[in-house]
């Protein structure tokens, strides 16, 4: 719903917020924010809110700086908490340049373009489920994070009730008050790793949706004087945190990817989306799996994937398709970490899936055998390749693949490509304690 100006200041007064935060999300997926007292409100409503978007990473230079926040005023939402100060409302915002254009090196504005390009192919929402995965660590006396997690449970471990569960249900009924629809919420399989479900929703919604939900457990961990990180692979010899996207597109009929006489019920539609999705899915990696770290999480034993294969009969591959049909039927992506920008890598894997649409592409048959367990030659009979095993190789792909690139549009494109090439040179100067241990005796 969309708040006329009336209704705004009706809400500001029933529910006493004083503050405004209006955020919006930088190239690397970081929140940005702005606090504005409430008597600023007006001027929000009238577009007329200016920062220096000089300041913001990978946004623009000194010489173009001036840029406008629009608030998207469907995003009005007030945080449960601050009630002795008023209430602060937070509202997404996008950036428009100073002759207000909509920004194109914004995340948010350029999901929009892929979300329109969707709607001229006829279909009315891209939903996505996300399923974030996070670690909680102890804090030292400073609040800084150390590297010791606070629990011994294990994966859907019911007792003890420890520092982490608690913080976990408190980051729930937190979520639940905000308006999200939390399907689950357990235990990980790492020790103090924990899974947060929430209900699927359209495109746009569901990539806000993410950035709401790392502020919160990020907010709550530290009111539990604990700390919450979305680091792809903090713990060297457990698994990481990925954040698999449940994906399905719908028109006004329904769920396009149902088809009760379809091949296990999925339709053309479906398919030609696979195939578009596992066609560009290794130039896909550099945009969900956008760090250094992301590559030590990729790798064989830690049950994330690391070969290109769909099933609908495992749970272990690159791309699953879970037993739920009807309303329900979806793709689900597994590469995917936490530390991914949701706005560009929804934009990515929808472009993706709508080239496999558009060029009706058909994907390789189905791989239902453990492929952990064949060999090397087995898997180049089958045609079974590999996601790139480290950023650099990441970028490689994305660099050959002109419709991941459009994906992003030239502004961003350029703008991440050489900010995560710069992080990846700056990691190969680094010589680690992995490589002192190992080679000092040479
Ligand atoms: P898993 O079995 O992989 O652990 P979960 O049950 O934890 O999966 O999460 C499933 C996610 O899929 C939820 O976020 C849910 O809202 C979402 N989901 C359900 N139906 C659809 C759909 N049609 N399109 C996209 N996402 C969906
Ligand atoms: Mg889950
Ligand atoms: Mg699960
Ligand atoms: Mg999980
Ligand atoms: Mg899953």
């Amino acid at each position: 719903h969309v708040y006329t100006k009336e209704e705004v200041h009706q809400l500001v007064k029933d529910s006493n917020v004083h503050f405004l935060r209006l955020m919006f999300t930088d190239l690397l997926g970081v929140s940005k924010s702005v606090d504005l007292p409430i008597s600023q409100l007006d001027k929000l409503l009238n577009n007329k809110i200016m920062f220096d978007g000089s300041s913001i990473d990978g946004f623009v230079r000194i010489e173009e700086s001036d840029m406008y926040l629009y608030p998207d005023m469907s995003t009005w939402l007030v945080f449960p908490w601050g009630e002795e100060h008023g209430k602060v409302a937070r509202v997404i915002c996008s950036v428009h340049t100073i002759d207000g254009k909509p920004f194109a090196g914004d995340p948010r504005n350029n999901l929009k373009r892929i979300v329109d390009k969707m709607h001229k192919l006829g279909f009315k929402h891209f939903n996505i489920g996300p399923e974030p995965e996070f670690f909680l660590f102890k804090t030292d006396e400073n609040s800084q994070p150390t590297m010791e997690v606070n629990d011994q449970e294990n994966y859907f471990d019911m007792e003890p009730l420890d520092l982490g569960e608690e913080c976990r249900r408190d980051i729930v009924l937190t979520l639940e008050k905000m308006g999200f629809s939390v399907e689950a919420a357990h235990h990980e399989v790492a020790p103090g790793q924990h899974e947060v479900d929430f209900k699927y929703a359209d495109a746009l919604e569901a990539a806000d949706n993410i950035q709401t939900f790392k502020m919160v457990v990020k907010a709550i961990a530290k009111r539990h004087g604990l700390f919450a990180t979305f680091m792809p692979k903090p713990l060297a010899g457990v698994n990481g945190s990925g954040m698999h996207l449940n994906m399905s597109l719908f028109n006004n009929d329904g769920n396009t990817f149902y088809d009760p006489k379809g091949e296990l019920q999925l339709s053309e539609t479906a398919y030609h989306f696979l195939a578009g999705l596992l066609k560009h899915v290794r130039s896909l990696t550099a945009i969900c799996n956008p760090l250094v770290n992301s590559y030590k999480r990729l790798v064989p034993g830690y049950e994330a994937p690391v070969y290109v294969a769909w099933s609908a009969s495992n749970r272990s591959p690159l791309v699953r398709v879970p037993g739920d049909r009807g309303v329900g039927t979806r793709l689900e992506l597994r590469s995917v970490d936490p530390a991914a920008n949701p706005y560009l890598a929804i934009a990515a894997v929808l472009n993706a899936g709508l080239d496999g649409i558009e060029n009706k592409l058909t994907p390789a048959p189905e791989v239902s055998e453990n492929i952990y367990k064949m060999t090397p030659a087995e898997r180049k009979a089958k045609g079974i390749v590999d996601l790139p095993d480290t950023l650099h190789n990441a970028l490689k792909s994305l660099a050959a693949d002109d419709v991941v690139k459009d994906s992003l549009g030239e502004h961003l494109y350029k703008n991440f490509y050489e900010a995560k090439t710069r992080e990846y040179n700056s990691y190969r100067l680094d010589v680690s304690s992995w490589e002192t241990k190992k080679y000092m005796s040479y």
